[in-house]
């Protein structure tokens, strides 16, 4: 997984940037804004300020205005009017009221701000001006005098860069220009119109500064106001950069988180959704989609609809799961199900999910979840629950131990066979069993032969725990882990007693004779066959004796069948005692007919026994109350001398037999090769 890049402090993101141009921008904006409210304040207070001197000045120089053409207008203007009524305008400077009436103003104007005076009759000429030459001047469409002839007022400032007054002449001057209209008292109309200049020079001077004055005060305290907000931004902008640093941080730490997350659970095979529970729409991982067969741009997150992929046997059990999770009855949401794949085969699923927003009310808005694709395990699961049950039910018993052979699990059959229950077994060895007629070399070769080939089959005697020897077939397996390292032993073994007793006592019945216990024809035959083979192997010598009891008829004639068969018992067992029981054979072939097979070293030692055995049997039998005397008649042929297979043998000790019958009985008789 690739680390995501942790930022440093010197690092900027794109975001840092953005961060640092919008508060460079805003300080620009604010620079802007408060120059440009500076500027607008300035001049509103320059302009208000400026208004309100001037036009308080005005006013004034209008009342001014007013007082001295009252002072004047009656007795000289007004008479000056009427009189140049009806005088060309070029002659009105020339009308003889005119000198007497300029000494007269300018007295009266002298040591005064008043610059100038002028007089206007109705027709717009100038009757009278402290400047004489102006005199006799149309100022029909001076805007002034159209204001003072419709009666009103009218004020107003004018720079000249020359101004000629009284016949002087005064460079750059402020002045204040007032019209005011002069009323006939009889009619109350307006009879003429007055202007009047006034230096203002002061005035406006005044004005300069007070307009610097309060320009120079709002600038100060904007650039007060701006300093203030400029550090109040800075610290702003400050506190906004370690929050989006520490922000970042998060969200890195988070990015991370998840990143670890997601590793985590893509790693472990898992697939993940999350679902909007108030929309339905569903997000799903890679994984998830892999899971069932899907590539990255199939399975639509937000139209799918998962209840048609779930098994319809399985969706009561979903639902009722879900339901009981988000109703708060299970603490968390788990279930299992089946679920189809793109290519419409199903696998096992377990899915497990959490509510992870609510909203104010509680109510569930977002879960998520995994799928975790259990079917390999509930395949096995499966499996080991038939196993089980196999185990549990099955006739034979099975233990099972670990690689230590200590037992770990056993079943109801082992209970029943061995009598231990599974507490009593498990923890302990399977030598809890040992009946003890083993050799340690018997077990030895057992796990020899499981340590070469894995396993081992055969019967066994083991002790039951109330004491008693049972025969069993028993087959031990070995189990090896992943690694191929040996993790388990399972033994599995049925009870063969009775089987093997019933073979026990077949077996008897078709190799021994009832009567003596002693082998029959047959197994005497197979032991015959095996000493020939034996002989010829090793060239040794055998000697077969043919015994036929000497008048065993009138025993039982005389005593009966039952007496009869005592003897032939008692017989038998005299003979056994005449041989080595190792090596020797002694076998009853017929009513009172018994074979001895003897391993020999020379014919003679053949002969030792069969007088020997002639002896035995010549001695009186006691039965029961009874005493009976018998003999036997005995034929001897030696291999290989007189036969070198079975039958020539038998045949050549039955002869020899005959010989001794009819040599009087009581015989013991080598054979003989005849003659010829
Ligand atoms: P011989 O001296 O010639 O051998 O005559 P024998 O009386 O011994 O008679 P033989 O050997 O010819 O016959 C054996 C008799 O043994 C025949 C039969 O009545 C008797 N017999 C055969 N089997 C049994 C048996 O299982 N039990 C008893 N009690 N008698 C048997
Ligand atoms: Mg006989």
């Amino acid at each position: 997984m690739r680390e995501p890049a942790k930022p440093t402090g010197d690092q900027r993101t794109d975001k840092d940037d953005a961060n640092f141009k919008l508060l460079r921008y805003f300080s620009s904006a604010s620079l802007l804004a408060f120059v440009v409210v500076a500027l607008s304040l300035g001049y509103v207070f320059r302009v208000l300020s400026v208004d309100n001197l001037v036009n308080g000045y005005q006013s004034e120089h209008i009342n001014h205005a007013r007082l001295i053409s009252n002072e004047l207008w009656d007795d000289y203007f007004d008479l000056l009017i009427q009189s140049a009524r009806d005088l060309p305008a070029e002659q009105l400077a020339n009308a003889a009221e005119i000198p007497s009436l300029h000494r007269h103003v300018s007295k009266m104007l002298e040591g005064t701000q008043i610059l100038k005076i002028k007089v206007y009759d109705l027709k717009g000429r100038t009757v009278y001006s402290t400047e004489l030459n102006e005199i006799g001047e149309n100022n029909i469409n001076d805007a002034g005098f159209i204001v003072g002839l419709r009666g009103q007022n009218r004020s107003e400032l004018f720079h000249y860069s020359q101004l000629r007054t009284f016949d002087s002449k005064l460079p750059d001057r402020d002045l204040v220009e007032s019209y005011i209209p002069r009323f006939d008292p009889k009619t109350g109309q307006v009879s003429g119109v007055f202007e009047i200049y006034r230096d203002a020079t002061s005035v406006l001077v005044e004005v300069r500064q007070r307009q610097t004055l309060l320009v120079g005060a709002v600038i100060a305290l904007l650039v007060v106001l701006y300093l203030f907000v400029v550090v109040v931004v800075r610290q702003a902008q400050k506190r906004l950069i370690t929050q989006s640093h520490e922000r970042q941080k998060a969200l890195q730490a988070l990015a991370l988180s998840e990143e670890r997350w997601k590793f985590a659970l893509e790693g472990s095979g898992d697939g993940v959704w999350d679902r909007n529970l108030q929309t339905g729409e569903v997000v799903f991982s890679r994984r998830y989609k892999e899971i069932y067969g899907f590539s990255d741009g199939e399975l639509e997150d937000h139209s799918e609809a998962w209840e048609e992929r779930v098994h319809p046997d399985d969706l009561p059990s979903v639902i009722a799961d879900r339901d009981a999770y988000l109703r708060g009855d299970k603490s968390s949401y788990v279930n299992v199900r089946r679920m189809q794949c793109k290519n419409g085969s199903w696998k096992w699923i377990l899915s497990r999910g959490m509510v992870v927003a609510r909203d104010a009310q509680g109510n569930p808005l977002r879960m998520i979840g995994t799928h975790n694709d259990v079917t390999e395990q509930h395949e096995h699961e499966q499996a080991l629950h038939l196993a089980a049950t196999v185990m549990q039910t099955m006739d034979e018993a099975v233990m099972v131990t670990d690689a230590d052979n200590t037992i770990i699990s056993v079943n109801p059959a082992f209970t029943r066979i061995s009598g231990y229950a599974p507490a009593e077994a498990i923890g302990k060895k399977p030598s809890m069993l040992a009946s003890g007629i083993h050799p340690p070399a018997f077990y030895q070769t057992i796990w020899q032969q499981i340590a070469d080939a894995g396993n081992w089959k055969g019967e066994i005697c083991n002790r039951h725990k109330n004491g008693y020897i049972f025969i069993e077939w028993l087959s031990i397996n070995t189990v090896c882990n992943q690694r191929g390292d040996i993790s388990n032993f399972v033994a599995v073994f049925s009870d063969i007693t009775e089987r093997k007793t019933s073979e026990a006592h077949i077996q008897q019945l078709a190799h021994f004779d009832i009567l003596t216990g002693l082998p029959n024809r047959a197994l005497f035959n197979d032991r015959l066959r095996q000493g020939v083979a034996r002989s010829q192997r090793d060239k040794g010598c055998l000697a077969l004796m043919f015994i036929d009891l000497d008048k065993f008829k009138p025993v039982n004639d005389k005593l009966g069948h039952a007496m009869g068969d005592v003897l032939l018992k008692a017989a038998a067992k005299r003979l056994l005692q005449c041989v080595r029981r190792d090596s020797d054979t002694v076998a009853r072939i017929g009513g009172d007919e018994f074979v001895v097979l003897l391993e020999i070293d020379s014919p003679e030692d053949a002969m030792v026994v069969a007088v020997k055995i002639r002896e035995a049997i010549e001695q009186p039998f006691q039965l029961d109350a009874h005493c009976a005397s018998i003999s036997a008649s005995i034929g001897v042929a030696i291999f290989p001398e007189h036969g070198s297979d079975e039958k020539t043998l038998l045949d050549n000790a039955d002869a020899a037999m005959y010989q001794s019958k009819e040599g009087g009985r009581n015989q013991v008789q080598l054979f003989q090769q005849p003659l010829i």
